[in-house]
Protein backbone atom coordinates (compact mmCIF):
# COMPACT_ATOMS: atom_id res chain seq x y z
CA UNK A 1 0.00 0.00 0.00
CA UNK A 2 2.76 2.12 0.42
CA UNK A 3 4.00 1.63 -2.69
CA UNK A 4 1.43 2.11 -4.31
CA UNK A 5 0.57 5.40 -2.92
CA UNK A 6 3.89 6.69 -3.90
CA UNK A 7 3.37 5.92 -7.10
CA UNK A 8 0.40 7.50 -7.52
CA UNK A 9 2.15 10.16 -6.09
CA UNK A 10 4.77 9.88 -8.52
CA UNK A 11 2.65 9.86 -11.45
CA UNK A 12 0.77 12.66 -10.28
CA UNK A 13 3.91 14.58 -9.91
CA UNK A 14 5.04 13.87 -12.90
CA UNK A 15 1.94 14.86 -15.35
CA UNK A 16 1.01 17.83 -13.61
CA UNK A 17 4.85 18.88 -13.52
CA UNK A 18 4.73 18.40 -17.31
CA UNK A 19 1.29 19.47 -18.24
CA UNK A 20 1.90 23.03 -16.35
CA UNK A 21 5.38 23.68 -17.34
CA UNK A 22 5.96 26.44 -19.47
CA UNK A 23 6.16 26.06 -23.21
CA UNK A 24 9.36 24.77 -24.89
CA UNK A 25 9.31 28.27 -27.21
CA UNK A 26 9.41 30.29 -24.03
CA UNK A 27 11.55 33.31 -24.16
CA UNK A 28 13.68 31.04 -26.50
CA UNK A 29 15.78 34.06 -27.83
CA UNK A 30 18.84 35.19 -25.43
CA UNK A 31 19.85 38.65 -26.45
CA UNK A 32 16.95 40.34 -24.49
CA UNK A 33 18.18 42.29 -21.39
CA UNK A 34 16.52 44.61 -19.34
CA UNK A 35 19.25 47.32 -20.92
CA UNK A 36 18.33 46.28 -24.67
CA UNK A 37 14.81 45.52 -24.72
CA UNK A 38 13.20 49.20 -25.21
CA UNK A 39 15.73 48.84 -28.75
CA UNK A 40 13.62 46.59 -29.97
CA UNK A 41 10.21 47.61 -31.92
CA UNK A 42 7.06 45.65 -30.67
CA UNK A 43 7.18 43.75 -33.33
CA UNK A 44 10.75 41.91 -32.93
CA UNK A 45 9.99 41.33 -29.25
CA UNK A 46 6.91 39.52 -30.25
CA UNK A 47 8.88 37.04 -32.57
CA UNK A 48 12.28 37.20 -30.22
CA UNK A 49 10.20 36.13 -27.28
CA UNK A 50 8.55 33.39 -28.95
CA UNK A 51 4.94 34.26 -29.55
CA UNK A 52 4.81 33.73 -33.29
CA UNK A 53 7.14 33.44 -36.06
CA UNK A 54 6.91 34.97 -39.26
CA UNK A 55 7.63 32.16 -42.65
CA UNK A 56 7.48 34.95 -44.95
CA UNK A 57 6.54 38.64 -44.67
CA UNK A 58 3.04 39.05 -43.66
CA UNK A 59 2.60 35.21 -42.88
CA UNK A 60 2.63 33.85 -39.31
CA UNK A 61 3.41 31.13 -37.07
CA UNK A 62 1.61 31.27 -33.59
CA UNK A 63 3.28 29.72 -31.12
CA UNK A 64 1.78 28.35 -27.86
CA UNK A 65 2.78 31.15 -25.96
CA UNK A 66 1.30 33.62 -28.87
CA UNK A 67 -1.89 30.73 -29.68
CA UNK A 68 -3.26 31.07 -25.69
CA UNK A 69 -3.65 35.00 -25.88
CA UNK A 70 -5.28 34.70 -29.10
CA UNK A 71 -7.06 31.86 -28.05
CA UNK A 72 -8.45 33.84 -24.91
CA UNK A 73 -9.20 36.93 -26.60
CA UNK A 74 -11.22 34.55 -29.20
CA UNK A 75 -13.06 33.25 -25.80
CA UNK A 76 -14.02 36.45 -24.67
CA UNK A 77 -15.56 37.43 -28.24
CA UNK A 78 -17.64 33.94 -28.57
CA UNK A 79 -19.09 35.01 -24.98
CA UNK A 80 -20.82 38.03 -25.93
CA UNK A 81 -21.56 37.10 -28.96
CA UNK A 82 -23.33 33.94 -27.59
CA UNK A 83 -24.89 36.45 -25.85
CA UNK A 84 -26.67 38.06 -27.98
CA UNK A 85 -27.77 35.54 -30.51
CA UNK A 86 -25.26 35.03 -32.89
CA UNK A 87 -24.85 31.54 -33.85
CA UNK A 88 -20.91 30.46 -34.43
CA UNK A 89 -20.51 29.06 -37.61
CA UNK A 90 -17.26 27.88 -39.71
CA UNK A 91 -17.45 28.80 -43.48
CA UNK A 92 -14.68 27.40 -46.68
CA UNK A 93 -11.91 29.13 -46.66
CA UNK A 94 -11.55 29.44 -50.55
CA UNK A 95 -14.48 30.94 -52.66
CA UNK A 96 -14.92 30.93 -56.46
CA UNK A 97 -14.96 33.89 -58.36
CA UNK A 98 -18.97 33.99 -59.79
CA UNK A 99 -20.20 35.39 -56.50
CA UNK A 100 -17.60 37.94 -56.65
CA UNK A 101 -18.10 38.55 -60.12
CA UNK A 102 -21.75 39.43 -59.39
CA UNK A 103 -20.79 41.71 -56.87
CA UNK A 104 -18.38 43.89 -58.63
CA UNK A 105 -15.63 42.83 -55.78
CA UNK A 106 -13.46 40.39 -58.18
CA UNK A 107 -11.46 43.06 -59.07
CA UNK A 108 -10.16 43.81 -55.96
CA UNK A 109 -6.00 43.74 -55.59
CA UNK A 110 -6.19 42.39 -52.43
CA UNK A 111 -7.39 39.25 -53.03
CA UNK A 112 -5.47 36.20 -53.29
CA UNK A 113 -6.50 34.02 -56.26
CA UNK A 114 -5.73 30.47 -57.48
CA UNK A 115 -7.10 28.25 -60.37
CA UNK A 116 -8.00 24.54 -59.94
CA UNK A 117 -6.64 22.20 -62.35
CA UNK A 118 -9.98 22.65 -64.82
CA UNK A 119 -9.18 26.49 -64.84
CA UNK A 120 -11.84 27.73 -61.96
CA UNK A 121 -10.73 31.10 -60.32
CA UNK A 122 -10.83 31.07 -57.02
CA UNK A 123 -9.65 33.15 -53.90
CA UNK A 124 -8.53 32.66 -50.46
CA UNK A 125 -10.99 34.50 -48.31
CA UNK A 126 -11.09 38.47 -47.45
CA UNK A 127 -13.97 38.44 -45.79
CA UNK A 128 -17.25 36.44 -46.18
CA UNK A 129 -20.74 38.61 -46.94
CA UNK A 130 -20.67 36.99 -51.18
CA UNK A 131 -20.53 33.34 -49.44
CA UNK A 132 -22.78 34.17 -46.46
CA UNK A 133 -25.18 35.88 -48.27
CA UNK A 134 -25.13 32.62 -50.76
CA UNK A 135 -25.40 30.23 -47.90
CA UNK A 136 -28.53 32.38 -46.18
CA UNK A 137 -30.46 32.04 -50.02
CA UNK A 138 -29.61 28.58 -49.70
CA UNK A 139 -31.15 27.72 -46.12
CA UNK A 140 -33.32 30.58 -45.26
CA UNK A 141 -37.22 28.93 -45.97
CA UNK A 142 -39.17 31.83 -43.86
CA UNK A 143 -39.14 35.38 -42.53
CA UNK A 144 -39.76 33.62 -39.26
CA UNK A 145 -36.56 32.32 -39.25
CA UNK A 146 -35.31 36.00 -39.12
CA UNK A 147 -33.36 37.62 -37.46
CA UNK A 148 -30.27 35.62 -37.75
CA UNK A 149 -26.62 36.34 -37.17
CA UNK A 150 -23.96 34.50 -37.79
CA UNK A 151 -20.13 34.68 -36.89
CA UNK A 152 -17.07 32.78 -37.32
CA UNK A 153 -13.40 33.65 -36.10
CA UNK A 154 -11.03 31.86 -39.11
CA UNK A 155 -7.90 33.18 -40.83
CA UNK A 156 -8.71 35.52 -43.60
CA UNK A 157 -6.07 36.42 -46.87
CA UNK A 158 -5.61 39.84 -48.22
CA UNK A 159 -2.99 40.52 -50.33
CA UNK A 160 -2.23 43.74 -48.31
CA UNK A 161 0.81 45.63 -50.60
CA UNK A 162 2.56 46.60 -47.03
CA UNK A 163 2.09 43.99 -44.81
CA UNK A 164 3.60 45.60 -41.29
CA UNK A 165 4.46 45.25 -38.10
CA UNK A 166 3.77 41.92 -37.74
CA UNK A 167 0.47 40.82 -36.55
CA UNK A 168 -0.80 44.49 -37.42
CA UNK A 169 -1.02 44.26 -41.22
CA UNK A 170 -0.93 40.81 -42.05
CA UNK A 171 -1.24 38.88 -45.89
CA UNK A 172 -3.30 37.07 -43.34
CA UNK A 173 -5.09 36.88 -40.18
CA UNK A 174 -7.42 35.83 -37.65
CA UNK A 175 -11.16 38.08 -37.59
CA UNK A 176 -13.95 37.44 -36.30
CA UNK A 177 -16.83 38.22 -38.61
CA UNK A 178 -19.90 38.03 -38.11
CA UNK A 179 -23.08 39.08 -40.73
CA UNK A 180 -26.59 39.69 -39.67
CA UNK A 181 -29.93 39.21 -41.42
CA UNK A 182 -33.19 41.07 -40.86
CA UNK A 183 -36.58 41.22 -42.68
CA UNK A 184 -36.81 45.43 -42.17
CA UNK A 185 -34.49 48.38 -42.02
CA UNK A 186 -35.68 48.47 -38.60
CA UNK A 187 -34.83 45.48 -37.50
CA UNK A 188 -31.71 45.43 -39.07
CA UNK A 189 -31.23 48.78 -37.32
CA UNK A 190 -32.10 46.88 -33.79
CA UNK A 191 -29.65 44.58 -34.87
CA UNK A 192 -26.88 46.86 -35.31
CA UNK A 193 -27.65 48.31 -31.94
CA UNK A 194 -27.67 44.92 -30.29
CA UNK A 195 -23.85 44.34 -32.04
CA UNK A 196 -22.80 47.90 -30.58
CA UNK A 197 -23.44 46.51 -26.78
CA UNK A 198 -21.54 43.40 -27.75
CA UNK A 199 -18.70 44.99 -29.15
CA UNK A 200 -18.52 47.70 -25.95
CA UNK A 201 -18.59 44.77 -23.70
CA UNK A 202 -15.54 42.65 -25.63
CA UNK A 203 -13.53 45.89 -25.26
CA UNK A 204 -15.06 46.17 -21.67
CA UNK A 205 -13.35 42.87 -21.40
CA UNK A 206 -10.23 43.48 -23.03
CA UNK A 207 -9.60 46.19 -20.23
CA UNK A 208 -8.01 49.03 -22.33
CA UNK A 209 -9.51 52.14 -23.03
CA UNK A 210 -10.66 52.26 -26.81
CA UNK A 211 -12.66 55.10 -28.77
CA UNK A 212 -15.74 54.23 -31.16
CA UNK A 213 -15.51 56.11 -33.94
CA UNK A 214 -18.64 56.88 -36.51
CA UNK A 215 -17.44 55.87 -39.96
CA UNK A 216 -18.03 57.14 -43.33
CA UNK A 217 -20.61 54.50 -44.99
CA UNK A 218 -19.24 55.70 -48.42
CA UNK A 219 -21.86 54.61 -51.04
CA UNK A 220 -24.19 52.40 -49.38
CA UNK A 221 -25.46 56.01 -46.94
CA UNK A 222 -27.20 55.83 -43.58
CA UNK A 223 -25.29 56.46 -40.71
CA UNK A 224 -24.78 53.02 -39.65
CA UNK A 225 -21.06 52.09 -39.60
CA UNK A 226 -18.27 52.37 -36.88
CA UNK A 227 -14.68 51.71 -36.30
CA UNK A 228 -12.96 50.29 -33.45
CA UNK A 229 -10.02 51.89 -32.31
CA UNK A 230 -7.32 51.83 -29.85
CA UNK A 231 -5.39 55.53 -29.81
CA UNK A 232 -1.55 55.08 -29.91
CA UNK A 233 0.71 56.73 -31.75
CA UNK A 234 1.82 53.75 -34.14
CA UNK A 235 -1.66 53.77 -35.37
CA UNK A 236 -2.18 54.42 -39.17
CA UNK A 237 -5.22 56.55 -39.02
CA UNK A 238 -6.37 59.53 -37.46
CA UNK A 239 -9.39 60.10 -35.10
CA UNK A 240 -11.09 63.15 -34.36
CA UNK A 241 -12.79 64.15 -31.39
CA UNK A 242 -14.58 66.58 -30.41
CA UNK A 243 -13.60 68.75 -27.24
CA UNK A 244 -17.50 69.62 -26.58
CA UNK A 245 -19.80 67.10 -27.85
CA UNK A 246 -17.25 64.15 -27.50
CA UNK A 247 -18.19 62.81 -31.34
CA UNK A 248 -15.45 60.72 -32.23
CA UNK A 249 -15.03 60.24 -36.35
CA UNK A 250 -12.58 58.95 -38.71
CA UNK A 251 -11.09 61.02 -41.13
CA UNK A 252 -13.51 60.44 -44.06
CA UNK A 253 -16.23 60.71 -41.94
CA UNK A 254 -15.00 63.79 -40.51
CA UNK A 255 -14.61 65.37 -44.04
CA UNK A 256 -18.44 63.74 -44.89
CA UNK A 257 -19.84 66.47 -42.45
CA UNK A 258 -21.52 68.94 -43.77
CA UNK A 259 -18.88 71.53 -45.27
CA UNK A 260 -18.62 74.56 -46.69
CA UNK A 261 -20.19 74.53 -50.40
CA UNK A 262 -17.43 75.23 -52.94
CA UNK A 263 -15.08 73.57 -50.50
CA UNK A 264 -14.95 70.44 -52.83
CA UNK A 265 -13.79 71.87 -56.04
CA UNK A 266 -10.46 73.44 -55.64
CA UNK A 267 -7.79 70.45 -55.51
CA UNK A 268 -4.04 70.78 -55.50
CA UNK A 269 -1.83 68.14 -56.79
CA UNK A 270 1.21 68.08 -55.72
CA UNK A 271 4.14 65.21 -57.20
CA UNK A 272 7.20 63.90 -54.89
CA UNK A 273 9.58 61.15 -56.10
CA UNK A 274 11.65 58.81 -54.30
CA UNK A 275 15.57 59.54 -54.74
CA UNK A 276 15.65 56.25 -56.98
CA UNK A 277 13.34 57.31 -59.53
CA UNK A 278 11.60 54.12 -58.70
CA UNK A 279 8.46 55.82 -56.98
CA UNK A 280 6.32 58.78 -58.21
CA UNK A 281 4.01 60.19 -55.42
CA UNK A 282 1.19 62.24 -56.57
CA UNK A 283 -0.95 63.67 -53.70
CA UNK A 284 -4.16 65.16 -54.08
CA UNK A 285 -5.73 67.57 -51.73
CA UNK A 286 -7.95 70.28 -51.42
CA UNK A 287 -6.19 73.52 -51.97
CA UNK A 288 -7.29 75.15 -48.99
CA UNK A 289 -5.30 72.53 -46.64
CA UNK A 290 -1.56 71.54 -46.17
CA UNK A 291 -0.43 68.90 -47.05
CA UNK A 292 1.32 66.56 -44.50
CA UNK A 293 4.28 64.91 -45.57
CA UNK A 294 5.43 63.47 -42.65
CA UNK A 295 3.22 59.76 -43.30
CA UNK A 296 5.52 59.32 -46.11
CA UNK A 297 8.87 58.82 -44.09
CA UNK A 298 7.52 55.50 -42.82
CA UNK A 299 5.72 54.20 -46.19
CA UNK A 300 8.34 55.86 -48.94
CA UNK A 301 12.01 55.41 -47.78
CA UNK A 302 13.92 58.30 -48.96
CA UNK A 303 11.86 60.42 -50.37
CA UNK A 304 13.72 63.41 -51.80
CA UNK A 305 11.00 66.27 -50.44
CA UNK A 306 12.84 69.11 -51.18
CA UNK A 307 12.49 68.50 -55.18
CA UNK A 308 8.92 69.93 -55.71
CA UNK A 309 9.39 71.38 -58.91
CA UNK A 310 6.79 69.66 -60.65
CA UNK A 311 8.08 70.39 -64.56
CA UNK A 312 10.99 68.38 -63.59
CA UNK A 313 9.72 65.70 -61.77
CA UNK A 314 7.39 65.36 -64.48
CA UNK A 315 9.64 65.24 -67.17
CA UNK A 316 11.08 62.04 -66.02
CA UNK A 317 8.46 60.31 -65.93
CA UNK A 318 6.92 61.35 -68.95
CA UNK A 319 5.05 58.62 -70.98
CA UNK A 320 2.40 56.67 -69.35
CA UNK A 321 3.26 53.39 -69.66
CA UNK A 322 7.36 54.42 -67.93
CA UNK A 323 4.58 55.72 -65.48
CA UNK A 324 2.58 52.84 -64.81
CA UNK A 325 5.46 50.20 -64.79
CA UNK A 326 7.09 52.10 -62.07
CA UNK A 327 5.49 52.08 -58.89
CA UNK A 328 3.02 55.10 -58.51
CA UNK A 329 1.84 56.10 -55.17
CA UNK A 330 -1.23 58.17 -55.25
CA UNK A 331 -2.78 59.62 -52.30
CA UNK A 332 -5.42 61.31 -51.95
CA UNK A 333 -8.03 63.67 -49.55
CA UNK A 334 -9.89 61.07 -48.05
CA UNK A 335 -13.17 63.21 -49.00
CA UNK A 336 -12.15 61.84 -52.53
CA UNK A 337 -11.59 58.76 -52.18
CA UNK A 338 -14.86 57.43 -50.36
CA UNK A 339 -16.82 59.14 -53.35
CA UNK A 340 -17.78 57.77 -56.21
CA UNK A 341 -18.03 60.63 -58.38
CA UNK A 342 -14.06 61.24 -58.40
CA UNK A 343 -14.06 65.29 -59.91
CA UNK A 344 -13.42 65.22 -62.95
CA UNK A 345 -10.12 67.40 -63.43
CA UNK A 346 -7.38 66.84 -65.52
CA UNK A 347 -4.59 64.98 -64.40
CA UNK A 348 -1.72 65.04 -65.93
CA UNK A 349 0.04 61.19 -67.40
CA UNK A 350 -2.31 59.16 -64.50
CA UNK A 351 -3.66 56.68 -65.48
CA UNK A 352 -7.76 57.33 -65.19
CA UNK A 353 -8.42 53.80 -64.77
CA UNK A 354 -5.92 53.39 -61.88
CA UNK A 355 -7.84 56.20 -59.63
CA UNK A 356 -10.05 53.52 -58.65
CA UNK A 357 -6.91 51.57 -57.24
CA UNK A 358 -6.07 54.50 -55.52
CA UNK A 359 -4.16 53.28 -52.02
CA UNK A 360 -6.20 54.39 -48.72
CA UNK A 361 -3.12 55.91 -47.21
CA UNK A 362 -4.38 58.47 -45.27
CA UNK A 363 -3.37 62.19 -45.49
CA UNK A 364 -4.28 64.97 -42.66
CA UNK A 365 -6.28 67.34 -44.21
CA UNK A 366 -8.60 68.78 -41.43
CA UNK A 367 -7.05 70.06 -38.52
CA UNK A 368 -6.40 70.00 -34.60
CA UNK A 369 -8.26 72.83 -33.66
CA UNK A 370 -10.71 73.07 -36.67
CA UNK A 371 -14.31 73.85 -34.84
CA UNK A 372 -16.44 70.61 -34.82
CA UNK A 373 -19.42 71.01 -37.78
CA UNK A 374 -21.07 68.21 -35.98
CA UNK A 375 -21.57 70.14 -32.70
CA UNK A 376 -20.50 73.55 -34.21
CA UNK A 377 -19.03 74.10 -30.42
CA UNK A 378 -15.92 72.15 -29.51
CA UNK A 379 -12.79 72.17 -31.35
CA UNK A 380 -11.25 68.81 -33.30
CA UNK A 381 -8.47 67.36 -31.48
CA UNK A 382 -6.98 64.54 -33.50
CA UNK A 383 -4.98 61.33 -32.64
CA UNK A 384 -3.14 58.31 -34.28
CA UNK A 385 -4.91 54.71 -33.75
CA UNK A 386 -5.32 51.57 -34.34
CA UNK A 387 -8.58 50.17 -36.39
CA UNK A 388 -9.54 46.91 -34.46
CA UNK A 389 -12.96 46.27 -35.39
CA UNK A 390 -15.15 47.61 -38.08
CA UNK A 391 -19.06 47.48 -37.74
CA UNK A 392 -21.22 48.19 -40.80
CA UNK A 393 -24.79 48.31 -41.74
CA UNK A 394 -24.73 47.23 -44.67
CA UNK A 395 -28.82 47.63 -45.78
CA UNK A 396 -29.15 45.25 -49.29
CA UNK A 397 -25.63 45.50 -50.85
CA UNK A 398 -25.23 41.81 -51.09
CA UNK A 399 -28.53 41.01 -50.98
CA UNK A 400 -30.10 43.08 -53.84
CA UNK A 401 -26.86 41.47 -56.58
CA UNK A 402 -27.14 38.31 -55.02
CA UNK A 403 -31.06 38.11 -54.92
CA UNK A 404 -31.14 37.01 -50.95
CA UNK A 405 -35.05 37.59 -50.99
CA UNK A 406 -37.71 36.67 -48.71
CA UNK A 407 -41.79 36.53 -48.86
CA UNK A 408 -43.67 38.37 -45.79
CA UNK A 409 -46.68 39.73 -45.45
CA UNK A 410 -47.43 43.37 -45.71
CA UNK A 411 -49.46 45.47 -43.38
CA UNK A 412 -52.73 44.07 -45.70
CA UNK A 413 -51.41 40.43 -45.27
CA UNK A 414 -50.47 40.02 -48.39
CA UNK A 415 -47.22 38.19 -49.35
CA UNK A 416 -44.43 40.34 -50.49
CA UNK A 417 -40.92 39.65 -51.72
CA UNK A 418 -38.48 41.82 -50.19
CA UNK A 419 -34.26 42.16 -50.03
CA UNK A 420 -33.02 41.13 -46.99
CA UNK A 421 -31.25 43.55 -44.76
CA UNK A 422 -27.55 42.42 -43.85
CA UNK A 423 -25.32 43.71 -41.36
CA UNK A 424 -21.34 42.60 -41.50
CA UNK A 425 -19.34 42.89 -38.26
CA UNK A 426 -15.28 42.54 -37.68
CA UNK A 427 -13.06 42.41 -35.07
CA UNK A 428 -9.01 41.54 -35.69
CA UNK A 429 -7.81 38.80 -33.20
CA UNK A 430 -4.44 39.36 -34.57
CA UNK A 431 -4.22 42.47 -34.70
CA UNK A 432 -5.36 42.82 -31.09
CA UNK A 433 -2.66 40.76 -30.03
CA UNK A 434 -0.34 43.45 -31.93
CA UNK A 435 -2.02 46.28 -30.20
CA UNK A 436 -2.72 45.45 -27.15
CA UNK A 437 1.04 44.33 -26.76
CA UNK A 438 2.08 47.78 -27.85
CA UNK A 439 0.35 49.79 -25.50
CA UNK A 440 0.80 47.54 -22.23
CA UNK A 441 4.49 47.66 -23.16
CA UNK A 442 6.90 49.00 -20.57
CA UNK A 443 10.42 49.15 -19.78
CA UNK A 444 10.67 45.35 -18.10
CA UNK A 445 8.15 43.80 -21.27
CA UNK A 446 4.63 43.36 -22.03
CA UNK A 447 1.88 43.17 -19.04
CA UNK A 448 -1.18 41.56 -20.43
CA UNK A 449 -4.47 42.26 -18.94
CA UNK A 450 -5.06 38.97 -16.82
CA UNK A 451 -8.25 37.95 -18.69
CA UNK A 452 -6.01 37.47 -21.73
CA UNK A 453 -2.28 36.55 -20.33
CA UNK A 454 -1.36 33.39 -21.61
CA UNK A 455 -1.15 32.94 -17.70
CA UNK A 456 -1.98 34.07 -14.63
CA UNK A 457 1.30 32.94 -12.81
CA UNK A 458 4.20 31.71 -12.70
CA UNK A 459 5.08 29.11 -10.33
CA UNK A 460 9.25 29.31 -9.42
CA UNK A 461 11.29 27.32 -7.00
CA UNK A 462 13.76 28.70 -4.62
CA UNK A 463 13.91 25.62 -2.95
CA UNK A 464 12.31 22.61 -4.92
CA UNK A 465 9.34 20.74 -2.98
CA UNK A 466 7.58 18.44 -4.64
CA UNK A 467 4.63 18.65 -1.88
CA UNK A 468 4.93 22.81 -1.40
CA UNK A 469 4.32 22.91 -5.43
CA UNK A 470 1.85 20.32 -5.04
CA UNK A 471 -0.59 22.52 -2.29
CA UNK A 472 0.00 25.46 -4.52
CA UNK A 473 -0.82 24.00 -7.45
CA UNK A 474 -4.45 23.04 -5.31
CA UNK A 475 -4.90 26.48 -4.21
CA UNK A 476 -4.65 27.36 -7.54
CA UNK A 477 -7.04 24.56 -9.24
CA UNK A 478 -9.52 25.63 -6.56
CA UNK A 479 -9.47 29.33 -7.58
CA UNK A 480 -9.90 28.21 -11.67
CA UNK A 481 -6.14 30.21 -11.87
CA UNK A 482 -3.83 29.35 -14.94
CA UNK A 483 0.12 28.74 -14.12
CA UNK A 484 2.94 27.79 -15.08
CA UNK A 485 6.17 26.42 -13.61
CA UNK A 486 9.53 27.79 -14.82
CA UNK A 487 11.68 25.01 -14.03
CA UNK A 488 13.84 25.39 -16.59
CA UNK A 489 17.56 24.04 -15.55
CA UNK A 490 20.20 26.19 -15.44
CA UNK A 491 18.24 29.51 -15.51
CA UNK A 492 18.35 31.58 -12.08
CA UNK A 493 15.63 32.63 -10.28
CA UNK A 494 16.56 36.58 -11.26
CA UNK A 495 16.16 35.57 -14.40
CA UNK A 496 13.33 33.30 -14.41
CA UNK A 497 11.29 36.62 -13.18
CA UNK A 498 12.71 38.66 -15.67
CA UNK A 499 11.02 36.36 -18.34
CA UNK A 500 7.81 36.08 -16.74
CA UNK A 501 7.48 39.92 -16.59
CA UNK A 502 9.18 40.18 -20.15
CA UNK A 503 6.45 37.77 -21.58
CA UNK A 504 3.76 39.59 -19.34
CA UNK A 505 2.62 37.14 -17.02
CA UNK A 506 0.55 38.99 -13.92
CA UNK A 507 2.14 37.21 -11.04
CA UNK A 508 5.03 35.39 -10.09
CA UNK A 509 5.22 33.06 -6.88
CA UNK A 510 8.56 32.44 -5.64
CA UNK A 511 8.26 29.37 -3.73
CA UNK A 512 10.83 28.90 -0.63
CA UNK A 513 12.13 27.36 2.02
CA UNK A 514 9.49 29.29 4.36
CA UNK A 515 6.27 28.03 2.54
CA UNK A 516 3.52 28.60 3.22
CA UNK A 517 5.37 31.75 2.85
CA UNK A 518 6.07 32.65 -0.60
CA UNK A 519 7.02 35.86 -2.13
CA UNK A 520 4.70 36.99 -4.95
CA UNK A 521 5.44 39.76 -7.88
CA UNK A 522 2.58 41.48 -9.34
CA UNK A 523 3.63 42.42 -12.91
CA UNK A 524 1.03 45.14 -13.58
CA UNK A 525 1.55 46.94 -10.46
CA UNK A 526 5.24 46.37 -10.09
CA UNK A 527 3.96 45.53 -6.20
CA UNK A 528 6.33 42.72 -4.03
CA UNK A 529 5.40 41.16 -1.08
CA UNK A 530 5.79 38.27 1.27
CA UNK A 531 2.19 36.43 1.60
CA UNK A 532 0.97 33.34 3.64
CA UNK A 533 -0.97 31.37 1.73
CA UNK A 534 -2.43 29.24 4.45
CA UNK A 535 -4.59 32.46 5.60
CA UNK A 536 -5.06 33.47 1.94
CA UNK A 537 -8.26 31.16 1.66
CA UNK A 538 -9.46 34.05 -0.83
CA UNK A 539 -6.45 34.02 -3.33
CA UNK A 540 -8.13 35.90 -6.21
CA UNK A 541 -6.26 37.36 -9.90
CA UNK A 542 -9.17 39.73 -9.64
CA UNK A 543 -7.67 42.70 -7.57
CA UNK A 544 -4.62 43.07 -9.73
P1 LIG B 1 -7.23 48.63 -42.60
O1 LIG B 1 -7.91 49.96 -42.77
O2 LIG B 1 -6.27 48.60 -41.48
O3 LIG B 1 -6.66 48.10 -43.90
P2 LIG B 1 -9.71 47.44 -43.07
O4 LIG B 1 -10.57 48.62 -42.85
O5 LIG B 1 -9.34 47.08 -44.46
O6 LIG B 1 -8.39 47.58 -42.19
P3 LIG B 1 -11.85 45.67 -42.38
O7 LIG B 1 -12.16 45.19 -43.74
O8 LIG B 1 -12.71 46.71 -41.76
O9 LIG B 1 -10.31 46.15 -42.35
O10 LIG B 1 -11.69 44.37 -41.45
C1 LIG B 1 -12.12 44.29 -40.09
C2 LIG B 1 -10.95 44.17 -39.14
O11 LIG B 1 -10.00 43.20 -39.55
C3 LIG B 1 -10.14 45.44 -39.04
O12 LIG B 1 -10.78 46.35 -38.18
C4 LIG B 1 -8.83 44.93 -38.47
O13 LIG B 1 -8.93 44.73 -37.08
C5 LIG B 1 -8.70 43.57 -39.12
N1 LIG B 1 -7.78 43.60 -40.26
C6 LIG B 1 -8.03 44.06 -41.50
N2 LIG B 1 -6.96 43.91 -42.29
C7 LIG B 1 -6.01 43.34 -41.53
C8 LIG B 1 -4.67 42.92 -41.77
N3 LIG B 1 -4.12 43.03 -42.97
N4 LIG B 1 -3.97 42.35 -40.75
C9 LIG B 1 -4.53 42.21 -39.53
N5 LIG B 1 -5.78 42.59 -39.24
C10 LIG B 1 -6.52 43.14 -40.22
MG1 LIG C 1 -7.58 47.20 -45.47
MG1 LIG D 1 -9.87 50.66 -42.35
MG1 LIG E 1 -12.33 48.80 -41.72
Amino acid sequence: AKHSLLAVRCVRNISSKNTNRIPSTYVTNTELRPSNLQTFPTHELFTKIGFISHPRSGLVNWLPLGLRISRKITAIINNRMEQIGAEELSLSQLSKSDLWQITGRWDNSELFKLKDSSDSEYCLVPTCEEEITQLVKEQLKSYKSLPLIYYQIKEKFRDEKRPRSGLLRGREFIMKDAYSFDLSETDAMSTYEKMIGAYKNIFTDLRLPYKQAEADTGDIGGTLSHEWHYVHESGEDTLFECSSCGNVSNVEKTLSFPQEPDEKAEVSVSYFKTTDNSTLVCAYYPSNRTLEPSFMKEDIPDIDLGDRNEAAILEEFSDEETLISKRVVRIMDARLTSRSNFPDFPIPFVNRSLITTLTDVPIVVAQEGEICSKCEDGELRTSKAIEVGHTFYLGDKYSEPLKLLVDSPDSSGKMKSTNVMMGCYGIGISRIVAAIGELTRDENGFRWPVAIAPWQVTILEAQSSIQNVEKLYDQLNGNNIEYKLDDRPKVGIGKKIFHSNLVGIPLVVVIGKNFPMVEIEVRGLRYKDNVDLQWRKDFQTKSF
